[in-house]
């Protein structure tokens, strides 16, 4: 999938109930990690999420989560992943940056709330977002 890069600064904004459906899906695989793909769209720099799929084929373990983006479908209303930390930080690790998916990378941390949740470029540079 090739996304043109763009100039303009990149803000994320992510829907209330989305967002509820992310903590709580990080919460319930705790102590794994946890992955879903971001749905929604892309506009001047502006990423809303709207929604979230659960990727096939996902493996998840304490210190990893993964898919095999081969089997995804072609679908331009993928912008990107979240996965959580279920320790450490919320930053991106290598691998994270490695396996970037989209436009944005969302990294969830413990405990799961509001407060826990960041967003990331594919350089690993933190993307404002805010809740909608
Ligand atoms: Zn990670």
């Amino acid at each position: 999938m090739i996304f043109k890069k763009k100039e303009f600064k990149r803000t994320v904004l992510i829907q209330k109930e989305v967002l509820d459906s992310i903590l709580s899906f990080c919460q319930m695989k705790h102590p794994n990690e946890g992955i879903l793909i971001l749905k929604g769209k892309s506009k001047n720099g502006e990423i809303t999420i709207s929604g979230l799929v659960i990727p096939p084929f996902s493996e998840t373990g304490p210190t990893f989560a993964g898919f095999p983006h081969s089997f995804l479908p072609f679908d331009m209303s993928y912008v990107g992943i979240v996965h959580s930390h279920p320790s450490g930080s919320a930053e991106p690790s290598v691998t994270d940056l490695h396996n970037f998916f989209g436009l944005v990378s969302m990294i969830v941390q413990s405990p799961y709330d509001e407060n826990s949740i960041f967003a990331w470029d594919r350089d690993g540079n933190q993307i404002p977002h805010s809740i909608i």
